[in-house]
């Protein structure tokens, strides 16, 4: 089948949507080399942008683009198609700072780094912006083999130094293939001795063009719950897992920080939140949102079958401390719900393997009816499965399968965030060449 490439849009159009969304890209230059980077051994059509440090005087001019997020404002994470590196390596990363809270002084800010160029004055900055961070540290035992990391030593006490000082979590991409379960063990505590208020754990993505892909086979989901189950008990802070193996968009309550606002309101693990603000909410992630972005929110929740009401005493964007895992965006669910017409149609969602229980399960709480398939991903192979990193070759491969069994849909669902602001996947290749081929209307979501 010839697919046709659409050409991407200017870097300027890349980054104004990158900057509604919350994102603000700073660089692409990394100091460090990691083995796991995603930035790397992609499949050559793959779409992805790499940009020099962008000048003060370009943030300045956009960052009221900025204004159309309402949550953090997050720099240094890959989430757009713009490669983003180590921030830190920006000659002006403190001004920007700076310039995004004389902005936004009540907006979370929110920084991803390895670490390694952290120094006393820039701790005592992000300090008085207060600024967080997500700390890249994966690794305390094999810092030079798995990230490049030429002064591990210098890393490990720049991480120790912003105990007390700035708030932040750790993260670590899991290979126990490399390292042992030993190693991520002592991460993961080094990281709470540090003064980490949570830590994300992660399974490594591998495409079939990764020197390490044959290791992803090996790599057992269930084992590496079971130990962030273990550390998150022993350790006595959050150890989140990605993905989490959620099957259900129950608003469940993960974890409730020690000191917080929500823990003092009386809300513990395993809390059902039913209404916020005297409203209903359908999933976590709505429910975790109205809390942020209110002040003093209501709160009615079950535990154990029992209805408690309670006030969360915080201000407005001001974090709870009530941890939960991102499932589903409510707003987006009944849009979808409106555009599929999904109560007199026949639907056909394609999605990933680990988004499929969810919506099959919303669809359940919804008392809908709609056939959900998961698409493995040919286009990047391995173990890469998140529905973001389909594309268009994968959906139709998909679909010709689920014809060959005589079933027609009316209409089919493609996740959204398979494409960009303009409807093309990472190949360039819009939704539309879905349509021409498979003869049926899509509507993304
Ligand atoms: S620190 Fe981040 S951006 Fe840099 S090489 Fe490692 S994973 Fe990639």
């Amino acid at each position: 089948m010839t697919l046709q490439r659409i050409p991407p849009p200017s870097m300027e159009a890349m980054l104004y949507h990158a900057q509604m969304e919350g994102v603000l890209p700073l660089t692409s230059q990394c100091n460090m080399g990691c083995i796991f980077c995603s930035n790397a051994y992609n499949p050559e059509t793959c779409e992805v942008f790499s940009i020099p440090p962008r000048p003060l005087s370009d943030i300045e001019a956009t960052i009221l683009w900025l204004t159309g997020s309402r949550g953090p404002i997050v720099i240094g994470e890959s989430i757009t198609r713009i490669n983003e590196g180590e921030p830190l390596t920006h000659p002006e990363f403190a001004a920007i700072l700076e310039l995004l809270r004389e902005h936004y002084p009540d907006r979370i800010i929110r920084v991803t780094t390895n670490a390694s160029l952290l120094t006393h004055d820039l701790i005592k900055r992000l300090s008085d912006l207060d600024v967080e961070l997500m700390v890249s540290l994966n690794t305390v035992g094999h810092r030079e083999r798995i990230m490049g990391d030429k002064e591990p030593e210098k890393t490990l006490r720049n991480v120790e130094a912003l105990g007390g000082k700035v708030r932040f979590e750790g993260s670590i991409v899991a290979l126990p293939f490399l390292t042992g379960w030993e190693d991520v063990r002592d991460t993961a505590k080094f990281l709470k001795d540090s003064g980490a208020w949570s830590i994300r754990m992660m399974a490594p993505g591998f495409s079939r063009y990764h020197p390490l892909s044959k290791y992803a086979a090996e790599f057992k989901l269930d084992e590496a719950r079971e130990v962030a189950r273990d550390l998150q008990k022993t350790l006595k802070i959050p150890v989140l897992f990605e993905p989490p193996g959620i099957t259900t968009i129950t608003p469940e309550v993960e974890y409730v920080l020690p000191r917080s606002p929500a823990r003092r309101a009386g809300l513990r693990p395993g809390d059902v939140i039913t209404h916020v603000l005297r409203r209903p909410v359908m999933t976590r992630k709505e429910a975790f949102e109205r809390i942020r972005d209110h002040a003093k929110p209501q709160v009615v929740y079950n535990r154990e079958g029992g209805i408690y009401e309670t006030v969360i005493n915080k201000h407005r964007f001001q974090p709870s401390g009530l941890v939960m895992y991102d499932d589903l965006d409510t707003e987006a669910w009944f849009e979808w719900e409106l555009k599929s017409r999904v109560k007199r149609r026949r639907v056909l969602v394609l999605t990933s393997e680990l988004a499929k229980p969810i919506i099959e399960h919303a669809l359940e709480v919804r008392n809908l009816e709609a056939r959900v398939e998961a698409v493995p991903s040919l286009f990047f192979g391995g173990n890469i499965g998140a529905a973001g990193l389909l594309t268009v070759r994968d959906f139709l491969a998909k679909y010709e399968q689920i014809g060959g069994s005589g079933y027609e849909p009316d209409v089919v669902t493609l996740p959204k965030r398979a494409f960009d602001p303009w409807g093309r996947d990472l190949e360039g290749i819009s939704y539309r060449s879905f349509e021409q081929i498979s003869g049926k209307p899509v509507v993304l979501a």
